[in-house]
């Protein structure tokens, strides 16, 4: 929606906050149980504050580096801040996505779960973790392709003792949506999984009719990025 360019990010906030609302409304289910994630990449704590200051507490980053610099002094501000990472992960940033962050959503291959495993053994911390999947299957694009999805889940929890919360997917760009949220509502059903991240500014609403749990929405509150 354009008119959210011209919007300040704490109007544009209330915005999506109501047209989530309303989606949740149409599909008739709960507006809590849609979680919006706010995506704050690209963008400084100067302009992330105003948006803690309207009450928003779950944001997403997709590179821990960028996280780093700017999310600890305002998780001291804001103790009750929600962290999401929700790009590719390198295994040797694991130790350091896992202390920073509540919630990996782009638990990708083996190679990840097993570092993020150890971290949060070493650590002592329990994240939420999302698999991501590459619903598009494009080669170019992270995650577990669909077919793949039931042998991955079952050897996170059971060889690895990793609980999934969820499923996360990003349709391809030039797709429309709605199939990818489908089937990946579809996937998780039949996985016993109840979380699904799905859905950005251009298409939340679609996500939450097709059952997101946690919508990623950026630009559609900060503005388009640089
Ligand atoms: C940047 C990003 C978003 C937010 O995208 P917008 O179109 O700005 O809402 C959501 N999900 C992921 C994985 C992203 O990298």
């Amino acid at each position: 929606m354009s008119e959210n360019h011209m919007m300040d990010p704490v109007t544009a906030l209330e915005n999506v906050l109501q047209r989530i609302d309303r989606a949740a409304a149409e599909a008739r289910r709960q507006t809590a149980d849609v979680t919006l994630v706010a995506v704050s990449k690209t963008y400084e704590a100067a302009h992330i504050l105003p948006i803690l200051g309207a009450g928003q507490r779950v944001f997403g980053e997709n590179r821990v580096q960028e996280a780093k610099a700017k999310w600890p002094e305002l998780k001291r501000q804001f103790p009750d801040i929600v962290l999401h990472l929700i790009g590719p992960l390198q295994s040797n940033k694991a130790g350091e996505a896992v202390a920073l962050f509540d919630c990996i959503e782009t638990i990708d291959r083996p190679k990840i779960a097993v570092a993020v495993a150890a971290e949060m053994a070493k650590q002592g911390r329990k994240l939420e973790l999302f698999v991501q999947i590459n619903t598009g299957e494009e080669p170019q694009k992270a995650g577990i392709a669909p077919k793949d999805a039931p042998a991955f889940v079952a050897y996170c929890r059971d060889e690895l003792k990793l609980a999934i919360a969820g499923l996360m997917c990003i349709p391809p760009a030039e797709d429309m949506p709605a199939p990818h949220f489908a089937l990946l509502a579809k996937m998780a059903g039949e996985l016993g999984l109840s979380k699904l991240s799905m859905g950005m500014s251009a298409d939340f609403e679609c996500a939450v009719s097709l059952g997101a749990t946690h919508v990623r929405v950026g630009s559609a509150i900060f503005g388009v990025r640089q």
